[in-house]
């Protein structure tokens, strides 16, 4: 199975007027091709790789690659792959990399604004996911509100990967019992030196 790997797309032919075959001589025969080769990727074009050329003579089937070609073709040859671009569509990788690549931005930045949302008008049930000394990683539930600080609980879990956390924030690991006061303030120095490094809601 071809996971990756080059592809070619024909840009253009033209029968030279003037050029004269090589091999049976004969004038205005010889048909110049311009090809652009392609990187893909599960066949989608990813992006161009270079141009390649050949000629053909009409007359006797001669191939001749840009390397073989005689000056006079060699020169048609060139002016032809600068006068012809190649397609649009042999980029498509690559704009679906920048798309996504802007997509992912704008999720970020999406986040980010919630998230300050969520620590200027903190809610009953939000949960903070921050970091302990030692690579662990734990949350803080909020289940009280007031004017100044928020009444939290901590998780009864620690847990040494930050992608991981989800697997403890559960209902059944916050202890009421161990809930404490912490003031608004605190929770926002937590968060702006990333020691709080995400909200959930
Ligand atoms: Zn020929």
């Amino acid at each position: 199975m071809i996971i990756f790997g080059t592809r070619a797309a024909h840009i253009k032919s033209v029968l030279s007027k003037q050029a004269v075959c090589p091999n049976c001589n004969e004038k205005g025969s010889i048909i110049i091709s311009v090809f652009r080769k392609h990187a893909h990727i599960f066949w989608i074009p990813m992006f161009p790789v270079g141009k390649r050329g050949i000629s053909q003579c009409q007359n006797c089937k001669n191939v001749l690659s840009t390397k073989e070609m005689p000056d006079s073709i060699r020169n048609e040859y060139i002016k032809l792959k600068e006068e012809n671009k190649g397609p649009l569509w042999q980029f498509s990788g690559l704009a679906l990399f920048a798309i996504l690549i802007s997509w992912a931005f704008y999720q970020s930045g999406e986040n980010e604004k919630l998230e300050q949302q969520y620590l200027a008008s903190p809610k009953s049930g939000d949960v903070y996911e921050y970091k302990i000394e030692g690579g662990f990683y734990s949350t803080l539930k909020v289940i009280e509100v007031n004017n100044d600080s928020l009444l939290v609980v901590p998780n009864d879990y620690e847990i040494d990967k930050m992608s991981k956390l989800y697997k403890i924030d559960k209902d059944e690991n916050y202890s009421e019992e161990f809930s404490f006061k912490i003031a608004k303030k605190e929770i926002e120095t937590m968060y702006y030196s990333g020691e709080i490094f995400d909200i959930n809601r």
